[in-house]
């Protein structure tokens, strides 16, 4: 089988960057796209804050821009996930193995992971069986589908704001649920949610059931105050849920150093792993920044930092 340069998993922001950069070094790399490629600005809708963009510039064109980038310079694309990583010594001759979801193999002397991190959820019961159903972890796919109709957010990050600012293009009133009496989200966004007629907040709140998963749709969500104690209930048609990420290493658990979240621990400001040959780059290393420019500049250091390692090897393209 082929040993290749390097292989990358994921296609955010980071995995395209990393993709741009290794394929303009010659490197040839892989990218592993994911069968949900380009990662969680698939799912906003205008970024604002990347620089390069005056007017903003919407999540998945960003994202389409990236690939073009990267492809143009020769990187190959797969629309696979990567399911399991065989770990191997690239300084004793041992290349890395990957297996993706359909069962392909590839090997490759370095790898770069940058398989990002997914939405957070309750971990209710009634939250499982009614995803989908009117519970949902993305306003814009499924903001539209509550047109005049009465949703509630939880969470009190900047998410949950842009959530409730998205949803407030369909439905009739938004409701933001934050278990604490303070916003997390950073003032711009705090500043645009209470300014908004459509948006009102219950505060010190935790979601403790949603009904009515019986009846497979969403009626209401059950509420404890974190202060007094108190039970109430909210009626509700869709409830938003925006309470954090979740990184992607699950596939990586006991083969490389992971920290008690689950994001894979770099050293001294590069994006070197545990294992030497493996860099991660994007949000499954970072839970401080999680930007799209952070996510970006750390898949050009993951980029740079492989191809370094390749050349100690002897390899140059
Ligand atoms: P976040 O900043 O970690 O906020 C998560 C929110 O959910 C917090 O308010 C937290 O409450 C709450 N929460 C967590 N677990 C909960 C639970 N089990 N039950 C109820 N509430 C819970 O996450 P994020 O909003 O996804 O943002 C992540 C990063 O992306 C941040 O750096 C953010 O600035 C960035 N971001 C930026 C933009 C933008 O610039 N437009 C948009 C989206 C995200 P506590 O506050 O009590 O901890």
């Amino acid at each position: 089988m082929e040993i290749r340069n390097v292989i990358i998993l994921g296609s955010g922001p980071a995995g395209y960057t990393a993709g741009i950069y290794t394929a303009r070094a010659l490197l040839k790399p892989l990218i592993l796209a994911g069968i949900q490629p380009g990662g969680q600005l698939m799912l906003t809708t205008e970024v604002e804050n990347f620089p390069g963009f005056p007017d903003g510039i919407m999540g998945p064109d960003l994202m389409d821009y990236m690939r073009r980038q990267a492809e143009r310079f020769g990187a190959e694309i797969i629309y696979e996930n990567a399911v399991d990583v065989e770990i191997g010594n690239p300084l004793e001759k041992i290349p890395f193995k990957v297996k993706t979801d359909t069962g392909k193999e590839f090997l490759s002397w370095t790898l770069i992971v940058a398989t990002g991190a997914s939405a957070k959820m309750l971990g209710l019961e009634s939250e499982t069986k009614l995803v989908g159903r009117g519970v949902s972890t993305c306003a814009t796919c499924d903001g539209a589908f509550f047109k005049n109709k009465r949703v509630v957010v939880i969470g009190g990050g900047d998410s949950a704001m842009e959530e409730a600012l998205f949803l407030t293009r369909f439905a009739s009133e938004v409701k933001i649920i934050h278990r604490r009496d303070k916003l997390r989200a950073s003032p711009i966004m705090q500043e645009r949610a209470f300014k908004n007629p459509k948006i009102s907040f219950i505060w010190n709140s935790v979601v403790v059931d949603i009904l009515d998963a019986e009846k497979g749709k969403v009626e209401a969500v059950v509420l404890k105050n974190t202060v007094t104690g108190e039970i109430s209930k909210v009626q509700t048609d869709g409830i938003f849920i925006a309470i954090g990420h979740k990184p992607n290493t699950d596939f990586l658990k006991g083969k490389i150093d992971l920290d008690d979240q689950g994001y894979i621990v770099t050293k001294n400001g590069t994006t070197e792993t545990s294992v030497p040959g493996i860099f991660a780059a994007g949000d499954v290393q970072d839970k401080k920044y999680r930007q799209a420019i952070t996510a970006a500049g750390s898949g050009c250091m993951a980029a740079l930092d492989a191809q370094r390692f390749l050349e100690n090897l002897g390899i140059s393209h």
